[in-house]
């Protein structure tokens, strides 16, 4: 098999590119769906469930498919910097892809909000870091002004090509399953993801709409369709910060899950037209319900999620519970970062290390305790 060189390689033919683009990319996208084993026994699941572990991009989110896009066609329109708004993975990736365009990188973030770990990358990436003190709907206005007045490319999912990067995470998982799961999960922020995986999906099926009556299988419109379907698209929320189930902006998002603390989301139409289109819902789940779901994953499947990846994972346990999704149903949820992005929510929710003398004795009763406890013996 070739070199793997990145989403826009490997799906040119669908994105809005041509030969002479010059393609700023880190060989992100095609990342792993993990099939969880031990989870879906917990839940009672007959089911198959897989997580498309996002985290493992070049920078640690899903960004990183909208920004090789963003910053690739701005690189193309001959810009020379960009600008964004950020709870904080939009600017670790803008810094990143600037840092490899070599063109200058400005990032708004809320004053105290982000996670430990994407503050360090868009500082070590050379960004300009501007720290405001207003939360990220502020500086989302702030951004839109800005790039309006001055020579810089805008690079929040209001711009269309972070989408269509965006949209190949539906691709890469058609791909590996061979059609559409029957839900997919994920958390909502700004809610561009939820509609580009929407979209990705419905450039998958059949794109004769219309019934033409002629169906057989053997029409034109059928044979290039990759997918047979498209999945009920379930969106979660923090309830602190959940506009969807308010069915209207929110003035103070709060929730420990910083990367969806968003009170005005930019794809509001887009992502209830994802949720309706497909028979979905949006539902909400506490920052308890969050941390416990992160905690499950990271100690049952050893998968390390962020607080607002594991969203997904906090919604979908309360969807199954209720029967409100099939116990057969096939279930891919979106885990939208790495946990390492957020040491900070890790440590302080975790058992904390024993402090023990560096002695034989000591740590042999220490372990014998844990024996004890365990199957192990
Ligand atoms: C950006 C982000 C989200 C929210 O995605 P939207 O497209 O804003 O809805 C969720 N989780 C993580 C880790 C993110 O970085």
């Amino acid at each position: 098999m070739a070199h793997y060189q990145g989403l826009i390689h490997r799906y040119r033919d669908r994105l809005p590119v041509t030969d002479s683009t010059p393609i700023i990319s880190l060989n992100e996208g095609n990342t792993p769906l993990i099939e969880l084993i031990n989870l879906p026994k917990k839940l009672g699941h007959s089911g198959r469930l897989f997580a498309k572990f996002e985290g493992l991009n070049p920078t640690g989110s899903f960004k990183d498919r909208g920004m090789t896009m963003a910053v690739t066609k701005a690189v193309e329109a001959g810009s020379k910097a960009i600008i964004c708004a950020s709870t904080g993975n939009t600017s670790a990736a803008a810094a990143a892809y600037a840092a490899r365009a070599g063109i200058t990188s400005f990032v708004l973030i809320p004053d105290g909000q982000i996670a430990l770990g994407k503050l360090a990358q868009a500082m070590m990436h050379g960004s300009v870091v501007i720290q405001i003190q207003g939360n990220f709907d502020d500086g989302m206005r702030l951004v839109q002004e800005i790039s309006a007045d001055l020579p810089i490319a805008l690079v929040n999912s209001v711009n269309p090509y972070r989408l269509q990067g965006q949209k190949t995470i539906a691709f890469e998982v058609i791909d590996a399953l061979g059609d559409a799961p029957d839900y997919h999960v994920l958390p909502v922020g700004n809610a561009g993801n939820i509609s580009a995986h929407w979209m990705g999906y419905s450039e998958s099926i059949c794109q004769q709409t219309a019934a033409c009556g002629l169906c057989n299988g053997q029409c034109p419109y059928h044979i290039k369709a990759l997918a047979t379907r498209r999945p009920i698209m379930l969106g979660y929320q923090a309830s602190g910060a959940a506009p969807f189930l308010r069915g209207a902006p929110v003035s103070h998002p709060e929730t420990i899950a910083t990367a969806i603390r968003i009170g005005n989301p930019m794809s509001w139409n887009l992502a209830w037209a994802a949720v309706k289109e497909s028979g979905g819902w949006f539902d909400e789940c506490t920052d308890t319900e969050i941390l416990e779901a992160q905690k499950l994953l990271a100690q049952t499947e050893g998968v390390f999620c962020e607080p607002s990846s594991a969203t997904s994972l906090a919604g979908l346990i309360k969807d199954l519970k209720r029967g409100k999704i099939k116990p057969d149903a096939t279930i891919v949820a979106t885990l939208t970062g790495h946990g390492l992005k957020d040491p900070d929510a890790a440590i302080a929710q975790s058992a904390q290390p024993h402090r023990v003398a560096a002695e034989r004795q000591a740590i042999g009763h220490l372990i014998q305790r844990y024996l004890k406890g365990s199957d192990l013996k």
